[in-house]
This record gives structure tokens, C-alpha cells and sequence, in this order.
């Protein structure tokens, strides 16, 4: 009987954790791969869930985004990112857990894709112009983690958290003290005029 019940709260937590990704527009191959569901019972669900709320979330299948070069490509999304990094850090998503070796379905895995939503939960909420997907979310904490192509530092002129490209010699300035930067120096654009 036990094992019957945990069976049941273990499917049950799997259909929930695909409906908060379904919700956030995630691919059918990241549902699988943390909910160990089958690609027939996410169709079903999802078909389910647009029945249910209408037909504004859409169903994306494919590859999961894999350029990190996406990170930097302005300011805002620089800034969002960063952000998003600090929250993986805040709730000890990026301790280096290898997700890729936790079978799909697992109480783990569960557990992981949980707080993985709730940090982009958390995000969402901080940022109203949703820049960076679900997707995207997942691909930045897959690359901390592994800390090869981007990893995070401290603002040298502030002390803010940054994304840094480890392809860059030097980790840059934050978003915010580079917009100071930016700014124009009236005195400066006086001289020039001079000329
Ligand atoms: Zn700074």
C-alpha cells in the first residue's frame, strides 16, 4: 500500500512539474529529460492545458538555445542575466550537481526542476520584460555550472555580481557602472568641439 501511494505522490509530482513548465513554454525534450515523462503523455497534457487556460502558451519542440553569446547582447539582457545568475546562486543551484546523470523522473531531479522554476519564477516576477525564456534560463545555469564558457565575478568598480565570458581577457565593469561610463561628459564633448 505504501509503495502504491508513493508511486502516486511521485506521478503526481512529475504532471505537476510538467504543467509549471508547459506554462513557461518549455521544449518537450527538457520536459522529458526532468520529468521522465514520455513525449505522448506531455502532448497530451499540454493539449489538456491549452483547453484549459486557451491557446496563449505555445508548444516548442527541438533543441534547447545553446549560444551563450546571447547573454551579452545588450545591456538589459546582460543585466537580466546577471540577476537570473544570482539567483541560481541564492538558492544553491550552481554547487557544480551533475543534473545530466540524474535520471528523469527522480525525486532528485524533481526536487532540482522545482527550484529551478522557482528561481525563473522569481525572475519573472523581478523583470516584466521576460528577455530571457525558460530555455535560455536553463542554458545560462548549464553553462555556470559548468563554468567554461561563462562563469560570474564581482564589478571591479562596484562590486556587483557579473556574468563574465571567459573567452574576454578581463571580466568587464557591470551594466550599471558601464551606462555611467556611457553617459556623455559635456566637458569632454566641448574640447572636441574646439578642434
Ligand atoms: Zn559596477
Amino acid at each position: 500500500m505504501r509503495i502504491t501511494d508513493d508511486r502516486y505522490t511521485r506521478d503526481r509530482q512529475r504532471l505537476d512539474l510538467a504543467i509549471r513548465m508547459i506554462r513557461h513554454e518549455a521544449r518537450t525534450q527538457t520536459i522529458r529529460l526532468w520529468t521522465g515523462l514520455t513525449d505522448d503523455r506531455i502532448r497530451k497534457l499540454y493539449k489538456t492545458y491549452v483547453e484549459l487556460h486557451g491557446p496563449d502558451v505555445k508548444r516548442h519542440r527541438g533543441k534547447s538555445p545553446q549560444q551563450s553569446a546571447f547573454f551579452f547582447r545588450n545591456l538589459e539582457v546582460r543585466r537580466e542575466a546577471a540577476g537570473l545568475a544570482g539567483l541560481f546562486a541564492l538558492l544553491g543551484l550552481l554547487k557544480g550537481a551533475a543534473k545530466d546523470s540524474r535520471p528523469g523522473g527522480t525525486l532528485a531531479m524533481l526536487r532540482w526542476g522545482e527550484l529551478f522554476c522557482r528561481a525563473y519564477e522569481t525572475h519573472l516576477a523581478l523583470h516584466r520584460s521576460h528577455r530571457i525564456t525558460f530555455e535560455h534560463a536553463f542554458h545560462l545555469l548549464h553553462v555556470l555550472e559548468r563554468n567554461a564558457e561563462l562563469g560570474l565575478d564581482t564589478c571591479p568598480a562596484c562590486d556587483a555580481l557579473v556574468l563574465v565570458d571567459h573567452a574576454r581577457l578581463h571580466a568587464g565593469r557591470c551594466v550599471w557602472c558601464e551606462r555611467d561610463d556611457r553617459r556623455p561628459k559635456l566637458r569632454g564633448a566641448g574640447a572636441v568641439a574646439r578642434h
